[in-house]
């Protein structure tokens, strides 16, 4: 067939118009991808120039956080009232000044309100005041300046504490530990002759062993009483006290709170029941961590009376102190029941906070650290010794103290110092026993060295503290004992 002219150019113009078409999509299919390719480009770009600007302004925030916190943690705040009160009344207003002038004062404005709060008496209570009133973000710096503070006072813990005139530091032991983590030991920080007496202290807390209760010695500082003794009859404890002062002290800290039914025929209550717990034992170890949570409670409540704030709360202080691995068994679950009843019903959030795993972690704190504490004259009648462990060279102790200071010393069957109750009650005091330089690290006996031999001694060490003593004493037995059993063979 023959195609004619018309025909033949009709489709000529129908192929160049596909042609065209495929063209067309071509180009604009290729100019879409490019075009798609170029948002993303840009896109991309300003996401990194957004994330740059955001980094930027997280390091000056956090650059600013720093040197505020550092700087406010050296200035001397107002004690008295009336200063305190004129003070926080000029950091809030200058705050809400600096809200006011916008946005790039939200910083100044957020160290006004910061210092603000040094001064006040229920910080918590302010915050929330903030978190209604003070715009987010603002609130968010404040957060970040407490946080800051927090952990600046954690690292500078050792620094700041204990206190120089104590003479002695906390520093690491360069002995590796059989456990693998840092030991710290306890060093002089100048010289001491034989005979000097390094330095006293209270302890956190301190407990007669409860079968001496009721008797010869005060339940507050452990004296041997003499003279009128201090009782009081709606005491479950039938505790005895040498002085008005130890009765006060032992109220106020933990016995009002601990005892609030004093009801002796209610045997069922969570009073008599730890009562009974300690004393049909003969622990006190169950009593002692009861103390010290009721006097945590106390120390809170001074703060918000008091408006004044320790440097470090109890709870940072032992923080730091190792301890021994409790495993959970009966005796155990059954001391955080009772301890968690009693505390329900007496401060809220307390059941909460002792859990099994902090409950446990106090007595092993308790266990591992706490010294035997003798203030009797004379033994004036046989008795047996609770079985609890603490540390003692003596044959026989009334009781246990637990110190934030002389826990750090390690054991040595060779020290360099003793344990002294020179007042002949709970306040311990460490004697040089040899000539210390400063520097020198102090070390006492966990165990009643004696005359007994190294197999004895590491015996007793590894059982109870899970330590091997390698103290010149104990390397010189050894080699001893290696040369003299190749000498047999
Ligand atoms: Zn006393
Ligand atoms: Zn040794």
């Amino acid at each position: 067939m023959e195609l004619k002219k018309p025909v033949l150019i009709g489709l000529g113009i129908l192929g160049a118009i596909g042609i065209g078409y495929v063209i067309y999509w071509d180009y604009m299919r290729q100019n879409n991808r490019e075009f798609r390719k170029k948002l993303k480009r840009d896109r991309k770009k300003a996401e990194k120039l957004r994330q740059a600007a955001a980094e930027v302004a997280k390091d000056r925030i956090t650059a600013f956080i720093k040197k505020a916190v550092d700087e406010v943690s050296k200035e001397s705040f107002p004690t008295d009232v009336a200063a305190k009160e004129k003070y926080f009344m000029d950091q809030v207003s200058n705050g809400e000044t600096l809200l006011a002038e916008g946005k790039e004062h939200h910083l100044d404005a957020a160290l006004c309100f910061y210092k603000a709060l040094k001064v006040y008496p229920n910080p918590v209570e302010l915050i929330m005041i903030y978190q209604k009133t003070v715009p987010e973000a603002v609130v968010n710096v404040i957060y970040e300046m407490m946080s800051f503070e927090v952990k600046k006072n954690k690292a500078e813990y050792f620094e700041n504490f204990p206190p120089k005139d104590m003479n002695v530091r906390v520093g690491d032991i360069s002995e590796s530990s059989p456990m693998g983590d840092i030991r710290r030991g306890l060093f002089a920080t100048k010289d001491f002759w034989p005979g000097d007496v390094i330095f006293d202290e209270q302890p956190i807390a301190s407990a007669l062993d409860p079968d001496l209760e009721t008797g010869d010695y005060c339940s507050y500082c452990l004296k041997e009483l003499s003279g009128d003794p201090i009782s009081d009859d709606t005491d479950l404890f039938e505790a005895v006290y040498c002085s008005k002062t130890c009765h006060e002290k032992a109220m106020s800290e933990y016995a009002t709170l601990l005892f609030t039914n004093r009801d002796k025929t209610d045997t069922e209550s969570k009073e008599s029941q730890l009562v009974h717990l300690v004393k049909s034992g003969n622990v006190k170890y169950p009593l002692m961590i009861a103390r010290f949570l009721a006097k945590m409670v106390h120390e809170e409540t001074q703060k918000v009376i008091t408006g004044e704030e320790e440097e470090y709360s109890t709870w940072d202080h032992i923080e730091r102190l190792r301890f021994l691995n409790v495993p959970t068994n009966d005796k155990e679950i059954n001391e955080i029941k009772l301890l968690r009843e009693l505390f329900a019903a007496k401060v809220p959030g307390m059941e909460e906070f002792i859990s099994d795993e902090r409950y446990l972690m106090l007595k092993g704190k308790l266990m591992y650290n706490s010294f035997g504490i003798s203030t009797t004259r004379e033994i004036r009648k046989e008795r047996e010794n609770s079985k609890e462990m603490v540390r003692t060279s003596e044959s026989s102790v009334i009781g246990a103290g637990f110190y934030r200071v002389a826990s750090y010393m390690v054991h040595s069957c060779d020290p360099n110092i003793m344990i002294k109750f020179p007042n002949r009650n709970n306040v311990i005091s460490i004697v040089a026993t040899k000539p210390i330089k400063a520097g020198e690290e102090l070390r006492t006996s966990y165990i009643n060295v004696g005359h007994r031999n190294l197999e004895s001694r590491r015996n007793e060490l590894d059982s109870k503290w899970r330590i091997r003593c390698t103290c010149s004493k104990c390397l010189s037995e050894e080699s001893t004992t290696e040369q003299s059993s190749t000498e047999k063979n």
